[in-house]
């Protein structure tokens, strides 16, 4: 099968120059949840011209095989991302990041095996480039999988921990440098599946040490390296537009690597290397939080609607626990009857709350909550002093405020919401128990806090009936 048209490669380059801009605009319109949408179809559209002036290029003489690999994908990819819980996304993402990857790495180690008969073909650069599309693609399949265990509770979640591992993971490292050098300067075959293999074996080392919960910002990084592989098989494959998109993902990993990690105080180093997740009895760390006599006031579901009835201004605090419940059209009802009331309701959004990035965002979406309720954490803050009740729905770490006052702190200089800065603190959990970090929150010990224990989703509901009685 061959195409009637075979078009001209400026022709082509100037396609991808205007799928790029699209790709640009589209993560551009990602930053704000009311263009999200449209931003993905844009960015859609530019993937799709990217897709169809490739396969327009004179080069491809045959396409059966291509065909066949699209079908595969498309049911794959349609069904995937139809079916999988929006709980699950973090997962799905992995999965797609890690056979990214080991596309790059497949490709690299394709085209080597194409110009293995005639050694010195290719410039050394563009070997270059072939060697590290398989070491880092590699990296990224086989570390990404292990991402995919680990939040898929197929693999332990806690960290895989041995002596000595991090001067086994260099010397693993360092086989595989040593066997990309081999291969590009012997172009003999062996070396590259030995590059691969390592690289494969240095991908489930790096992530083994890493606690499940750590898992989303382990997948942006791998991310990032998964597009700066597809980035150098543009380079090898001579294709503009696999160099800008993969370019566009390393960078865009990149940037969401290093927010995440400034969101929650932590350096990719401690991310990687830290072992963080192996949780400490609640309250070992953290300071004095509970202790000296400190008293825990509970609330009933009643009393606690008769505050959010009678206030002016509620800010809700959503939180991992609120995504755990699926509480969230619950909670967009307890809104609309408190609107419906004259109380102004807003939600304070944290920028690492949950377990991925814009999973608050994602949640309230799906209840259809109005964009301008939705609050920023910049923004919110100072509205915290106006507030009168701040209802904090399954959140604990972003709002502890020990990471504002207490050196000692893990979680000490991670921003967070100052929701003890409003009048009344009401917090749904199931018990004390702390959250991902794993220490204490002393917010829980305020006089202002009072407690409303029980799954998120049951609590609310019962703030529901109660509004509708107040
Ligand atoms: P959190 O600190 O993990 O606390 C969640 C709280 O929800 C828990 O204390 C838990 O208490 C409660 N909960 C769980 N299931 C519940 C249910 N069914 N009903 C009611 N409550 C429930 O969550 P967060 O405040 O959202 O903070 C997120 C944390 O994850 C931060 O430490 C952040 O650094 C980390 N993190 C975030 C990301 C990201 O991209 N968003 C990525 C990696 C790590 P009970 O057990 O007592 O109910």
């Amino acid at each position: 099968m061959t195409l009637p048209l075979a078009l001209s490669q400026n022709v082509i380059n100037l396609m991808y120059g205007v799928a790029a801009i699209l790709l640009i605009v589209g993560i551009k319109r990602l930053s704000h949840p009311s263009t999200a949408r449209s931003g993905n179809a844009v960015a859609a559209v530019g993937m799709a011209i990217a897709l169809v002036f490739t396969l327009a290029s004179p080069v491809i003489d045959s396409y059966w095989l291509i065909a066949i690999g699209v079908a595969i994908g498309a049911v794959i990819g349609v069904a995937s991302a139809r079916l999988v819980r929006m709980t699950a996304m973090p997962q799905m993402v992995a999965l797609f990041n890690g056979v990214g990857g080991g596309a790059a790495a497949l490709i690299a180690a394709a085209e080597f095996h194409r110009l293995a008969p005639d050694p010195g073909a290719v410039s050394g650069d563009i070997l270059g480039a072939g060697m590290f599309s398989a070491l880092i693609g590699s990296i990224s399949f086989s570390g990404s999988l292990i991402a995919f265990g680990k939040l898929q509770e197929l693999l332990p979640g806690r960290p895989i921990m041995f002596a000595g591992q991090q001067v086994v993971n260099g010397l693993v490292f360092g086989a595989a440098i040593l066997f990309a050098i081999l291969a590009g300067s012997t172009e003999d075959q062996v070396w590259m599946v030995l590059l691969i293999v390592t690289a494969l074996v240095f991908g489930v080392m790096l992530v083994l040490p890493i606690g499940g919960a750590d898992m989303p910002v382990v997948i942006s990084f791998l991310n990032a390296f998964t597009g700066l592989a597809a980035a150098s098989t543009g380079f090898v494959l001579d294709n503009a537009a696999l160099i800008i998109g993969g370019t566009l993902v390393g960078a865009s990993g990149t940037l969401l690597t290093v927010l995440m990690g400034r969101a929650m105080n932590r350096s990719l180093a401690n991310v990687l290397f830290s072992g963080f997740g192996v949780a400490p009895a609640a309250g070992a760390a953290g300071g004095a939080a509970g202790g000296d006599g400190q008293v825990v006031r509970e609330i009933g579901a009643d009393d606690a609607a008769v505050m959010l009835a009678y206030a002016k201004h509620v800010m809700v605090v959503p939180g991992y626990g609120l995504a755990v419940a699926q509480a969230q059209h619950a909670t967009r009802e307890l809104a609309d009857l408190l609107e419906a009331r004259g109380v102004r309701v807003r939600y304070a959004i944290h920028p690492v709350a949950g377990r991925m990035p814009g999973h608050m965002n994602v949640l309230l979406a799906e209840a259809n909550v109005p964009y301008p309720q939705l609050l920023d954490m910049e923004d919110a803050n100072p509205e915290f002093t106006r507030t009168d009740v701040a209802l904090v729905i399954g959140a604990n770490d972003v709002t502890n405020p020990a990471a504002r006052s207490n050196p000692e702190s893990p979680l000490y200089g991670m921003p967070i919401l100052d929701v003890d800065h409003a009048e009344h603190v009401i917090v749904l959990k199931r018990s004390m128990n702390p959250g991902f970090a794993g220490i204490e929150n002393e917010l829980y010990y305020n006089a202002k806090t009072a407690m409303l224990f029980g799954d998120a989703k049951s609590s609310v509901e019962n703030l529901v009936g109660g509004v509708k009685n107040a």
